[in-house]
């Protein structure tokens, strides 16, 4: 009865230790993807009026001229 009271327990901390592990990993991957994503979107678009600044060699929008 002991016995199989410690080694229940040692599984059950093994299997939070994984799911632990699974679950920083599936955040990690959320996290960039949220950091990276916005970031791509302020670069390439104005945020005065939503213009893709694509190609641009002046830091200005060609729309409506909002500084970058
Ligand atoms: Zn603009």
């Amino acid at each position: 009865m002991v016995r199989t009271c410690i080694s229940g327990s040692v599984d059950n901390s093994d299997t939070v230790a994984g799911f632990v592990i699974v679950l920083a990993c599936v955040v990690a991957g959320v996290l960039i993807r949220a950091l990276v994503k916005p970031r791509r979107d302020a670069e390439t678009r104005c945020r005065k009026c939503g213009y893709i600044l694509r190609g641009l060699v002046e830091p200005r929008c060609s729309e409506c001229g909002e500084a970058i």
